[in-house]
């Protein structure tokens, strides 16, 4: 973090976002035609790898080699390949003229460093519920969930076509007990789960979360051989984009109970679906258009009304939203984050007075 060079990588960003933002309030926006024209195409683009292509971020149903038809204007493309050339590529280019055939190339020097996200993974190893009942898991069960979390992460990180990568820092608390509500005492929905409270408290005399993209905490809601306390909250949950008091900058905070129940050690795809629940208020706010169905609370939770359906489809609905390439039927569209706003924009980028402090659980299953 403290590397000059990425500072002034930073900062170039920061100009190129102010610019932005100056185009948007003199209402440039519309004048870029993004839609890709089957006829009379002014643009061949081409690469030795094959590739997915955006246009200003918005993917356009195109892979390379592709002809397209843009008008004059200034223009930034951007590849996803997977592969061998595996990488996210982009590059700005200007088009004088509406009627000149172009040429664009993408190579390996148009390949960008994929941005880092940094996560702060914390685990309990017991549990103390209100009336004393105690639990615990073993760590062997919690080598295992952290295993599938870095399978979960390596996934998405594929899904963003690298434009984005993890450092996972850890914190393991193997005597102290994880800080729950009982929900026998405590029942208002609020109040499930793990007490955020105090364990952001805790974790504060270590850590600056103004550095981290993500906190996940993962605690036993039963033992290994299944025993579980009275009122203890057997579901899974996690917040969206919550803000710890103080903070600057906007940090992901999830929970993940240990659960020894039909999944196993974890449910397939919560890492994913938590994870999106902390992100997907963001990126409207840039102007990235995310699925929604109008009937459920968020993007996470729209996959059927964009035609996912099967258990398999909610994580293709998830690589869809990474990819920005949800078609919307009804408006004919594509929506989603896509890999050029995963790169421009971590959660940490994001100030904190851009959301209200409002704490939102969600379960699945
Ligand atoms: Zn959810």
């Amino acid at each position: 973090m403290n590397d000059p060079k990425m500072n002034t990588i930073m900062c170039c960003f920061l100009l190129i976002l102010l610019f932005s933002l100056v185009s948007c309030e003199n209402d440039d926006v519309t004048q870029n035609d993004t839609t890709p024209l089957e006829e009379n195409p002014n643009l061949t683009i081409r690469s030795s790898f094959g590739g997915t292509l955006y246009v200003d971020g918005k993917y356009i149903n195109k892979t390379l080699p592709a002809d397209i038809k843009l008008s004059k204007g200034t223009y930034l493309l951007s590849v996803g390949a997977e592969g061998n050339e595996a990488g996210y590529y982009r590059k700005e280019i200007t088009i004088d003229s509406d009627s000149i055939p172009q040429e664009i190339e993408f190579t390996k020097e148009d390949m960008v460093n994929p941005k880092k996200w940094k996560v702060l993974w914390v685990t309990y190893s017991k549990t103390r519920a209100k009336d004393g009942c105690q639990i615990s898991v073993s760590q062997n069960s919690i080598d295992i969930a952290y295993n599938i979390f870095l399978d979960h992460l390596e996934k998405i990180e594929k899904d963003a076509f690298h434009a984005i990568t993890w450092e996972v820092v850890q914190k393991n608390y193997t005597t102290e007990e994880a800080p729950v509500a009982n929900e026998s005492e405590n029942n208002t929905e609020e109040e499930w789960g793990l007490d955020w409270t105090i364990s952001l408290e805790q974790l504060k005399k270590d850590f600056d979360f103004n550095d981290f993209d993500l906190i996940s905490f993962y605690w036993p809601a039963n033992s290994d051989n299944e025993t579980s306390c009275d009122g203890y909250p057997l579901n899974y949950g996690g917040i969206a984009s919550p803000i710890p008091n103080g903070m600057k900058t906007i940090v992901g905070v999830m929970e993940h109970p240990f659960i020894n129940n039909r999944y196993g050690i974890q449910h397939p795809s919560a890492y994913t679906h938590e994870w999106m629940h902390t992100i997907e208020r963001l990126y409207p706010l840039k102007g990235f258009e995310l699925p929604i169905d109008p009937g459920a609370c968020c993007t996470a939770h729209s996959g059927e009304a964009f035609g996912y359906v099967s258990s398999t489809g909610v994580d293709t609905f998830y690589e869809d939203v990474f990819k920005g390439k949800v078609f919307s039927e009804e408006r004919k569209v594509y929506l989603g984050i896509g890999p050029e706003a995963l790169w421009l924009y971590q959660t940490r980028n994001f100030e904190a007075s851009l959301l209200d402090a409002e704490r939102r659980k969600v379960a699945i299953d």
